[in-house]
């Protein structure tokens, strides 16, 4: 073998590596993620005693009492009692999971608010796959939970951060392919009514209430616990397809849909403003045999957090994303994941930590048929009013059959949109402009939206969205008719 002399080996390593590191630390990339690293702090001001918030930041109301749930002594005759003394003295309850909702779901001015979280037990009944959960459980303790019991949560969003009694009570769904909403995998539930009474609702006893509480956003009552269908954790492989959107259906039905193993599926537009949602990123997930990967924290959470945060407000931090879920992401096809591991992510990776912005989602629901036209509306309304979109991803949801307030009247193609917006009159005011009018498109597209967000929609949106929606505050009155139980959302659009 022609081995070359030891020093020039060295000098060639040398000089090797401060090209690369010259090459690196003075290039734009690394320096606006560095930039965005070291300014990011949390800068979020911890709530006064006597007030609560929820997710959005905007939501800021002083209440007469934020009452745990004891966990200790009968806790459910701690809640009734709680109930009927809140009744005689005139106040209002509303009940807290996570506050992950936006729209003052979980709040009623100078109302009791009952926090949920400390009501948290769980046990499996492994022969028949069914999970008892209390509904303050969180899926962060959930899916470790069932990982130790080789289960897995059959139907959830694309973060852990959430109760049990949220997500039954907005009725969320994820990027589990082939599935309608969680109430789907909803056996049963126990629920305390206004007047401290408990009622068992199924399928097959109290029919109706368990469609009301589906997705009722906590005016029928407090869940206290559901029994709910879970499936096994099992090893995927991952699968990436990039192309022009006008090719994401033929691609989609030709690559990916009749794969017999398909479990997950989600796609991810291309939000850069000169290439605006353009082209997008599928993703997809089989199941296959063999070893499945045990539980981690999620990986390099602070150089993914950093590459996040640094597209809002900056266009070069966008296509800097883009270049590296384009560029990097596909790095990982092949690579295997554990089901549980790809649900187990916490909000905090991405959570806007700012004093003078906040992270806004929407939702917006339409059918295939109708989704080019609407992606048009978006491409269209988003720039024009200079809203800072961060994030849009695409699911398919089957028809929901269960609720009663239903979003997936048929199938349903859902798009999940993240914006971050300043935290002034003037930048909420450009947020409930853009959303009228994302929500108008919708609605001429024979869509929805989603409605744990902010209640941007007028009253005559919400109800040509949700035309079952008179009904469903008619039949409050019949399980709750003091109108004891009541939030923000209830406060505009009941009456109205
Ligand atoms: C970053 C982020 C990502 C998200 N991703 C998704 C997603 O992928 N898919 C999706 O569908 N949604 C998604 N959401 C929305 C989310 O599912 C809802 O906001 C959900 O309600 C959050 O759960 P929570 O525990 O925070 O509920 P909360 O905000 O605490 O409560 C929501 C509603 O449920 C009621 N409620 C809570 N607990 C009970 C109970 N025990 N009994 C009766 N009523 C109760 C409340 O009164 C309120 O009306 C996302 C939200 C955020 C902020």
């Amino acid at each position: 073998m022609n081995k070359k002399p030891k020093s020039r080996n060295w000098v060639v390593t040398f000089l090797l590596f401060a090209t690369v590191g010259v090459g690196l630390f003075s290039s734009r990339p690394i320096a606006h993620v560095i930039k965005t690293s070291s300014t990011d702090e949390d800068q979020r001001i911890p709530l006064p005693e006597g007030m609560t918030d929820d997710a959005s930041r905007l939501n800021r109301t002083a209440v007469r009492k934020i009452w745990n749930v004891p966990i200790s002594e009968d806790p459910e005759r701690q809640l009734a009692d709680l109930l009927s003394h809140a009744h005689e003295i005139g106040l209002r309850v509303s009940i807290a999971g996570a506050q992950h909702s936006m729209g003052g779901h979980t709040i009623y001015p100078d109302g009791i608010v009952i926090n949920m979280l400390p009501f948290n037990r769980l046990e499996l009944d492994a022969d028949e796959n069914i999970l008892t959960a209390q509904s303050g459980a969180l899926w962060e303790d959930i899916i470790p939970y069932l990982d130790k019991h080789k289960r897995s949560v059959a139907v959830m969003q694309s973060n852990n951060s959430f109760s049990i009694g949220g997500s039954i009570s907005v009725n969320c769904h994820g990027w589990q392919f082939g599935r309608a909403p969680i109430a789907s995998t909803v056996l049963s539930m126990r629920v305390m009514l206004a007047d401290g009474t408990i009622m068992e609702c199924s399928r097959d006893k109290n029919r109706e209430l368990f469609s009301l509480v589906l997705g009722g956003y906590g005016l029928f009552g407090i869940i206290l616990d559901v029994k709910l269908r879970v499936v096994p954790n099992e090893r995927y492989r991952f699968e990436q397809h990039i192309i022009p959107v006008a090719e994401a259906f033929s691609t989609f039905d030709a690559k990916i849909k009749d794969q017999p193993d398909l479990q997950m599926a989600y796609a991810r537009m291309n939000i850069v403003p000169s290439r605006f949602l353009d082209h997008v990123i599928l993703n997809a997930f089989f199941s296959e045999e063999g070893e499945i990967p045990m539980l981690t924290k999620p990986g390099i959470a602070k150089l993914r957090r950093a590459i996040f945060r640094g597209s809002a407000q900056s266009d070069y931090g966008k296509e800097l994303r883009w270049a590296a879920e384009t560029k990097i992401q596909p790095l990982l096809a092949g690579k295997v994941f554990s089901r549980n591991q790809l649900l187990n992510e916490g909000v905090e990776i991405y959570e806007n930590r700012s004093a003078d912005s906040t992270d806004i989602l929407h939702e917006y629901f339409v059918p295939r048929r109708t989704l080019a036209s609407f992606v048009d509306d978006l491409r269209r309304i988003i720039p024009k009013n200079n809203a800072d979109l961060l994030n849009v991803t695409v699911r398919s949801i089957k028809k929901d059959e269960d609720t009663f307030l239903r979003y997936a009247t048929e199938p349903m193609i859902a798009l999940v949109m993240l914006f971050v917006q300043e935290t002034t009159d003037e930048g909420e005011r450009r947020m409930e402009t853009v959303t009228q009018q994302l929500i108008d498109s919708a609605i001429k597209h024979n869509g929805r939206y989603y409605l744990p967000y902010r209640l941007h929609a007028t009253p005559n949106q919400f109800h040509r969205a949700y035309p079952q929606a008179k009904e469903f505050f008619r039949k409050k009155l019949d399980y709750d008719p003091n109108e004891l139980f009541q939030n923000r959302f209830y406060l505009k659009y009941a009456k109205n």
